[in-house]
């Protein structure tokens, strides 16, 4: 089906109300997350993390009208509470703590009233450092070389066409996604090692998009009525191959930093958040560290059923139909959710008797 085809019939099924027989299956609120808005998006190669203003606007208005933003804290005291979970709830979280979510999104929601997350990486807050990807797709992308060999990775990528360079980005990508903390920084210098310092401050003033916020930013977008979270120091995705005292390392610094600037640091966002994101000791350490929430990538509503520590929540980059149809079916996702938790804890015992024996 093409994609303008699918888009309509999206439209037809939401007006005519057929996807509201979807809500059936819904028992809880929905938590979103974001990156960053931007006003105008000159390369979605490089900002895909960023979506259209105008698209935000329309996504907002949409959860308006037909859902009620509560705050993280309201969801939280429901859930130990027990009260009863009302699936018209959404709660609206933005990851990585870019400088537009202070200029654009805080006061649009500051407008409306609207309370909303920042999860944070300490490390590029404080040192007005760009993430990983960011580097790796601009480097990729806008390098004048044909072929570049990476020492890192001990690999070599051919960059003749546009195809070519997002091929070698997206394989790069994965590769430090799955990477221990040194190796990823030792891949991101050798990509920032193929363009020129001159080169670097063009694209990255072409790429504001991408800059993060400073601590006084930060400050200024709590008065908006955004809360500040942790997404661990240096954004380190806490996958089974990083060290015991590294995932601690995250997670005690970032909490840190956040309690020295706003005496509370309630919740966690864990990296890229997928299960495979996500180290039994990550999940174990992040109930130690006595967050009050963890969330994770994982689809689904929060429900009596979901797990604190390893929360779900729902991508909101996307198109507006396919968002109003996410947002209509998120009921059918709690199943996979249940699932994926069930394995998770599965292996996370597995993990717990391993370490114990080795002990
Ligand atoms: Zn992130």
């Amino acid at each position: 089906m093409s994609w303008a085809i699918r888009r309509l019939s999206l439209a037809v099924s939401r007006y005519c109300g057929a996807q509201r027989l979807f809500r059936l299956w819904s028992k809880g609120p929905t938590v979103l997350f974001y990156h960053g808005v931007e006003k105008k998006i000159l390369d979605p190669a490089v900002q895909g993390l960023h979506i259209p203003l105008r698209l935000f606007e329309r996504q907002i208005a949409f959860l308006r009208r037909h859902r009620e933003i509560i705050s993280m804290d309201y969801l939280y005291e429901s859930i130990l509470n027990r009260y009863e979970l009302d699936p018209r709830q959404v709660i609206l979280t933005f990851d990585d703590g870019y400088k537009n979510n202070l200029h654009i999104v805080g006061p649009l929601l500051e407008a409306w009233a609207l309370p909303f997350v920042v999860f944070i990486s300490t490390r590029h807050i404080s040192e007005s450092r760009r993430f990983p990807t960011y580097y790796i797709r601009t480097a990729i992308l806008h390098t004048e070389k044909k072929s570049v060999y990476l020492r890192s990775m001990n690999k070599g990528f051919y960059l003749a066409t546009r195809e070519k360079r997002l091929a070698a980005a997206r394989t790069i990508i994965q590769v430090a996604k799955r990477a221990p903390l040194e190796l990823v920084e030792q891949i991101q210098a050798d990509c920032m090692s193929q363009l020129t310092s001159e080169k670097w401050a063009e694209l990255n003033a072409r790429f504001s998009s991408d800059e993060p916020m400073s601590w006084e930013d930060a400050t200024q977008i709590t008065s908006m009525g955004a809360t500040i979270g942790s997404h661990c120091h240096d954004h380190c995705i806490l996958h089974v191959g990083q060290r015991e005292e590294e995932v601690h390392r995250q997670l005690a610094k970032s909490k840190a930093a956040i309690e020295a600037h706003f005496l509370e640091c309630k919740y966690l966002a864990y990296p890229n958040g997928t299960v495979a994101d996500i180290s039994s000791v990550a999940y174990s350490a992040a109930k130690s560290r006595q967050f009050r929430m963890a969330f994770s990538t994982i689809l689904g509503e929060v429900t009596p059923d979901s797990d604190r520590f390893l929360a779900p929540r729902i991508s909101a980059d996307r198109e507006y139909e396919e968002f109003c149809y996410l947002l209509n079916r998120t009921g059918r996702q709690n199943q996979v959710y249940q699932l994926v938790h069930s394995e998770f804890l599965q292996q996370n015992r597995a993990c717990g008797r391993e370490r114990a024996q080795t002990v």
